[in-house]
Protein backbone atom coordinates (compact mmCIF):
# COMPACT_ATOMS: atom_id res chain seq x y z
CA UNK A 1 0.00 0.00 0.00
CA UNK A 2 1.43 3.62 -1.16
CA UNK A 3 2.61 5.24 2.17
CA UNK A 4 4.03 8.96 2.54
CA UNK A 5 7.02 8.53 0.63
CA UNK A 6 4.78 7.17 -2.31
CA UNK A 7 1.72 9.30 -2.03
CA UNK A 8 4.62 12.53 -1.29
CA UNK A 9 6.18 11.25 -4.95
CA UNK A 10 3.00 11.44 -6.85
CA UNK A 11 1.72 14.57 -4.97
CA UNK A 12 4.80 16.18 -6.15
CA UNK A 13 4.94 15.15 -9.74
CA UNK A 14 1.04 16.33 -9.79
CA UNK A 15 1.85 19.71 -8.39
CA UNK A 16 4.43 20.22 -10.99
CA UNK A 17 1.95 18.66 -14.06
CA UNK A 18 -1.47 19.78 -13.37
CA UNK A 19 -1.38 22.82 -11.28
CA UNK A 20 -3.00 25.53 -13.75
CA UNK A 21 -4.85 23.19 -15.73
CA UNK A 22 -8.25 23.22 -16.14
CA UNK A 23 -10.42 19.85 -16.72
CA UNK A 24 -12.33 19.75 -20.07
CA UNK A 25 -14.02 16.23 -19.58
CA UNK A 26 -14.14 12.89 -17.80
CA UNK A 27 -14.26 9.63 -18.33
CA UNK A 28 -14.71 6.79 -16.14
CA UNK A 29 -14.69 3.25 -16.92
CA UNK A 30 -15.28 2.23 -13.55
CA UNK A 31 -17.99 4.90 -12.34
CA UNK A 32 -17.45 3.14 -8.52
CA UNK A 33 -14.31 4.66 -8.24
CA UNK A 34 -16.34 7.91 -7.06
CA UNK A 35 -17.55 8.08 -3.73
CA UNK A 36 -20.59 9.58 -1.97
CA UNK A 37 -21.98 10.86 -4.54
CA UNK A 38 -23.55 10.48 -8.16
CA UNK A 39 -21.16 9.89 -10.94
CA UNK A 40 -22.92 12.17 -13.22
CA UNK A 41 -23.10 14.81 -10.16
CA UNK A 42 -19.36 14.72 -9.87
CA UNK A 43 -18.84 15.33 -13.60
CA UNK A 44 -21.02 18.19 -13.75
CA UNK A 45 -18.71 19.64 -10.67
CA UNK A 46 -15.02 19.14 -11.97
CA UNK A 47 -15.88 19.66 -15.60
CA UNK A 48 -14.74 22.91 -16.65
CA UNK A 49 -12.91 23.75 -13.29
CA UNK A 50 -9.09 24.34 -12.27
CA UNK A 51 -6.50 22.61 -10.16
CA UNK A 52 -5.31 24.95 -7.94
CA UNK A 53 -3.06 22.93 -5.72
CA UNK A 54 -2.19 19.61 -4.88
CA UNK A 55 -0.82 18.68 -1.33
CA UNK A 56 -0.62 15.48 0.68
CA UNK A 57 -2.47 14.69 4.19
CA UNK A 58 -0.83 11.49 5.84
CA UNK A 59 -1.79 9.06 2.80
CA UNK A 60 -4.46 10.97 1.17
CA UNK A 61 -4.32 13.40 -2.04
CA UNK A 62 -5.92 16.38 -2.02
CA UNK A 63 -6.40 18.19 -5.08
CA UNK A 64 -7.65 21.78 -4.78
CA UNK A 65 -10.07 22.78 -7.02
CA UNK A 66 -11.12 26.52 -8.28
CA UNK A 67 -14.85 25.92 -7.65
CA UNK A 68 -14.07 25.81 -3.65
CA UNK A 69 -13.98 21.77 -4.16
CA UNK A 70 -11.20 19.79 -3.58
CA UNK A 71 -10.87 15.80 -4.67
CA UNK A 72 -10.00 13.83 -1.85
CA UNK A 73 -7.89 10.58 -3.06
CA UNK A 74 -6.74 7.67 -1.19
CA UNK A 75 -4.50 5.27 -3.51
CA UNK A 76 -5.39 2.44 -0.57
CA UNK A 77 -3.76 -1.09 -2.07
CA UNK A 78 -2.98 -0.50 -5.95
CA UNK A 79 -4.10 2.87 -7.16
CA UNK A 80 -1.95 5.04 -8.52
CA UNK A 81 -1.94 8.08 -11.04
CA UNK A 82 -0.61 8.43 -14.69
CA UNK A 83 -0.11 11.56 -17.34
CA UNK A 84 -0.12 11.12 -20.57
CA UNK A 85 -0.32 12.64 -23.82
CA UNK A 86 -4.18 13.03 -24.59
CA UNK A 87 -3.79 11.07 -27.93
CA UNK A 88 -2.82 8.46 -25.48
CA UNK A 89 -5.12 5.55 -26.25
CA UNK A 90 -7.10 3.52 -23.45
CA UNK A 91 -9.36 0.48 -24.28
CA UNK A 92 -12.66 -0.24 -23.09
CA UNK A 93 -11.00 -2.36 -19.96
CA UNK A 94 -9.07 0.25 -18.96
CA UNK A 95 -5.64 -0.89 -20.62
CA UNK A 96 -3.11 1.53 -22.45
CA UNK A 97 -3.39 0.78 -26.27
CA UNK A 98 -1.04 3.92 -26.89
CA UNK A 99 1.05 6.31 -25.39
CA UNK A 100 4.98 7.34 -25.88
CA UNK A 101 5.75 6.18 -22.53
CA UNK A 102 6.35 2.66 -22.94
CA UNK A 103 6.02 1.73 -19.39
CA UNK A 104 2.47 2.84 -19.31
CA UNK A 105 2.05 -0.29 -21.93
CA UNK A 106 4.26 -2.77 -20.96
CA UNK A 107 3.60 -2.79 -17.42
CA UNK A 108 1.21 -4.96 -16.21
CA UNK A 109 0.64 -2.89 -12.89
CA UNK A 110 -0.52 0.18 -14.76
CA UNK A 111 -3.33 -1.41 -16.94
CA UNK A 112 -6.29 -1.21 -14.79
CA UNK A 113 -7.27 2.21 -15.60
CA UNK A 114 -10.70 3.42 -13.75
CA UNK A 115 -11.18 7.26 -14.60
CA UNK A 116 -9.94 9.62 -17.02
CA UNK A 117 -9.63 13.53 -17.01
CA UNK A 118 -8.55 15.37 -20.03
CA UNK A 119 -7.08 18.52 -19.16
CA UNK A 120 -6.15 21.33 -20.86
CA UNK A 121 -2.88 20.90 -21.27
CA UNK A 122 -2.78 17.78 -23.89
CA UNK A 123 -2.04 15.94 -21.51
CA UNK A 124 -4.97 13.19 -19.60
CA UNK A 125 -4.47 12.16 -15.66
CA UNK A 126 -5.51 8.46 -15.35
CA UNK A 127 -5.82 6.31 -12.34
CA UNK A 128 -4.95 2.45 -13.05
CA UNK A 129 -6.40 0.41 -9.57
CA UNK A 130 -5.84 -3.28 -9.73
CA UNK A 131 -7.84 -4.24 -6.45
CA UNK A 132 -10.79 -1.32 -6.92
CA UNK A 133 -10.41 0.13 -3.17
CA UNK A 134 -8.91 3.22 -4.16
CA UNK A 135 -11.33 6.24 -3.66
CA UNK A 136 -11.95 9.55 -5.02
CA UNK A 137 -14.58 11.88 -2.90
CA UNK A 138 -15.36 15.26 -4.05
CA UNK A 139 -15.55 17.76 -0.61
CA UNK A 140 -15.54 21.15 0.36
CA UNK A 141 -13.08 22.60 2.56
CA UNK A 142 -15.10 22.25 5.72
CA UNK A 143 -15.97 18.69 5.31
CA UNK A 144 -11.76 18.15 4.08
CA UNK A 145 -10.98 19.86 7.18
CA UNK A 146 -13.00 17.99 9.55
CA UNK A 147 -12.11 14.61 8.10
CA UNK A 148 -7.86 15.00 8.19
CA UNK A 149 -8.54 16.63 11.59
CA UNK A 150 -8.60 12.58 12.39
CA UNK A 151 -4.66 12.23 11.09
CA UNK A 152 -2.15 12.57 14.20
CA UNK A 153 1.08 14.90 13.14
CA UNK A 154 3.39 14.56 9.74
CA UNK A 155 6.35 13.28 10.51
CA UNK A 156 7.63 16.43 8.50
CA UNK A 157 6.13 18.79 10.64
CA UNK A 158 7.08 20.98 13.49
CA UNK A 159 4.64 19.85 15.93
CA UNK A 160 6.34 16.36 15.61
CA UNK A 161 9.31 16.78 18.05
CA UNK A 162 11.32 13.76 20.04
CA UNK A 163 9.33 14.83 22.95
CA UNK A 164 5.78 14.78 20.77
CA UNK A 165 6.74 11.29 19.68
CA UNK A 166 7.85 10.27 23.43
CA UNK A 167 4.57 11.32 24.75
CA UNK A 168 2.42 8.98 21.99
CA UNK A 169 4.50 6.40 22.47
CA UNK A 170 3.70 6.32 26.51
CA UNK A 171 0.07 7.03 26.21
CA UNK A 172 -0.05 3.35 25.55
CA UNK A 173 0.69 -0.10 26.61
CA UNK A 174 0.79 -2.07 22.89
CA UNK A 175 3.04 -3.14 20.42
CA UNK A 176 5.29 -0.07 19.17
CA UNK A 177 4.83 -0.99 15.72
CA UNK A 178 0.79 -0.82 16.08
CA UNK A 179 1.23 2.95 17.37
CA UNK A 180 3.92 4.08 14.26
CA UNK A 181 0.76 2.24 11.69
CA UNK A 182 -2.21 4.39 13.58
CA UNK A 183 -2.60 6.96 11.49
CA UNK A 184 -4.34 9.00 14.24
CA UNK A 185 -1.05 8.99 16.63
CA UNK A 186 1.63 9.47 13.83
CA UNK A 187 0.27 10.01 9.76
CA UNK A 188 1.76 8.77 6.62
CA UNK A 189 3.29 5.37 8.36
CA UNK A 190 2.29 1.50 6.86
CA UNK A 191 4.11 -1.54 7.09
CA UNK A 192 7.09 -1.42 4.93
CA UNK A 193 8.20 1.76 6.84
CA UNK A 194 7.47 1.00 10.36
CA UNK A 195 9.16 -2.34 10.21
CA UNK A 196 12.55 -0.61 8.23
CA UNK A 197 12.21 2.17 10.97
CA UNK A 198 12.01 -0.48 13.60
CA UNK A 199 15.38 -2.75 12.59
CA UNK A 200 17.06 0.86 12.05
CA UNK A 201 16.52 1.79 15.70
CA UNK A 202 16.91 -1.61 16.79
CA UNK A 203 13.83 -2.08 18.52
CA UNK A 204 11.39 -4.71 18.52
CA UNK A 205 8.30 -4.37 16.73
CA UNK A 206 6.23 -6.00 19.89
CA UNK A 207 7.89 -4.13 22.28
CA UNK A 208 5.56 -2.61 24.76
CA UNK A 209 5.36 1.06 24.07
CA UNK A 210 5.20 2.55 27.36
CA UNK A 211 8.44 0.68 28.54
CA UNK A 212 10.96 2.01 25.39
CA UNK A 213 13.77 4.10 26.96
CA UNK A 214 14.56 7.17 25.60
CA UNK A 215 17.37 5.96 23.76
CA UNK A 216 14.97 3.77 21.77
CA UNK A 217 12.83 6.83 21.52
CA UNK A 218 15.51 8.92 19.73
CA UNK A 219 16.36 6.24 17.93
CA UNK A 220 12.67 5.79 16.67
CA UNK A 221 12.80 9.20 15.81
CA UNK A 222 15.76 10.21 14.33
CA UNK A 223 14.83 7.22 12.16
CA UNK A 224 11.60 8.44 10.97
CA UNK A 225 12.91 10.98 9.27
CA UNK A 226 15.73 9.64 8.00
CA UNK A 227 13.90 6.43 6.07
CA UNK A 228 10.91 8.53 5.10
CA UNK A 229 13.43 11.07 3.98
CA UNK A 230 15.51 9.11 1.86
CA UNK A 231 12.64 6.55 0.84
CA UNK A 232 11.57 10.36 -1.15
CA UNK A 233 14.45 10.30 -2.90
CA UNK A 234 13.93 7.26 -4.22
CA UNK A 235 10.69 7.92 -5.11
CA UNK A 236 9.05 5.09 -2.94
CA UNK A 237 8.94 1.41 -2.54
CA UNK A 238 7.89 -0.55 -5.53
CA UNK A 239 8.01 -4.51 -4.10
CA UNK A 240 4.42 -5.01 -4.59
CA UNK A 241 2.50 -2.76 -6.74
CA UNK A 242 3.30 1.20 -6.48
CA UNK A 243 4.04 3.20 -10.06
CA UNK A 244 4.75 6.72 -10.07
CA UNK A 245 2.88 9.07 -12.54
CA UNK A 246 5.45 7.83 -15.14
CA UNK A 247 4.11 4.56 -14.28
CA UNK A 248 7.90 3.57 -13.11
CA UNK A 249 8.93 1.91 -9.65
CA UNK A 250 10.29 3.39 -6.78
CA UNK A 251 13.63 2.67 -5.82
CA UNK A 252 13.72 2.21 -2.09
CA UNK A 253 12.85 -1.08 -2.26
CA UNK A 254 16.57 -2.41 -3.41
CA UNK A 255 17.70 -0.23 0.13
CA UNK A 256 15.10 -2.07 2.17
CA UNK A 257 16.71 -4.15 5.11
CA UNK A 258 14.31 -6.45 6.23
CA UNK A 259 10.81 -5.69 4.82
CA UNK A 260 10.08 -9.29 2.84
CA UNK A 261 13.00 -10.02 3.58
CA UNK A 262 12.48 -13.57 5.46
CA UNK A 263 14.84 -16.02 6.12
CA UNK A 264 17.54 -13.61 4.46
CA UNK A 265 20.44 -12.09 6.42
CA UNK A 266 20.06 -9.70 8.41
CA UNK A 267 22.73 -6.67 7.22
CA UNK A 268 23.50 -6.15 10.71
CA UNK A 269 24.61 -9.46 11.89
CA UNK A 270 23.98 -11.77 9.42
CA UNK A 271 21.58 -14.01 11.17
CA UNK A 272 17.68 -14.63 9.57
CA UNK A 273 14.95 -12.56 8.93
CA UNK A 274 11.93 -13.28 10.98
CA UNK A 275 8.22 -12.89 10.05
CA UNK A 276 5.92 -12.58 12.99
CA UNK A 277 1.96 -10.77 12.57
CA UNK A 278 1.71 -7.93 14.60
CA UNK A 279 -1.98 -6.13 14.16
CA UNK A 280 -2.76 -8.62 11.62
CA UNK A 281 0.05 -7.59 8.96
CA UNK A 282 3.58 -8.99 8.03
CA UNK A 283 5.90 -7.94 10.32
CA UNK A 284 10.00 -8.45 9.60
CA UNK A 285 12.62 -8.05 12.17
CA UNK A 286 15.87 -9.18 13.29
CA UNK A 287 15.47 -11.44 16.39
CA UNK A 288 19.49 -10.94 17.82
CA UNK A 289 19.45 -6.97 16.90
CA UNK A 290 16.11 -6.08 17.89
CA UNK A 291 15.16 -7.53 21.33
CA UNK A 292 11.92 -7.12 22.27
CA UNK A 293 11.04 -4.93 25.59
CA UNK A 294 7.82 -6.06 27.66
ZN1 LIG B 1 20.51 -8.69 13.10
Amino acid sequence: MPELPEVETVKNDLKSKITGTKIVSVSALWPGIVKDIPYEVFVKQVQGVEVEDVRRRAKNLIIKLSNGMNLLVHLKMTGHFMIAEDSAEVSSEGKWIKAKNKNLIDDRQNQFIRIIFHLDNGTILAMSDMRKFAYIKLVDDKELEKFLASYGPEPFSSEFTERKLASILKSKNIAVKKILMDQSQIAGIGNIYADEILWAARVHPLSVSSKLSDKDIEAIYQNIKKILKLAIEKRGTSTSDFRDTEGKKGKFGDLRNVYRKTDLPCPECGGPVKKITVGGRGTHFCPVCQKEVK
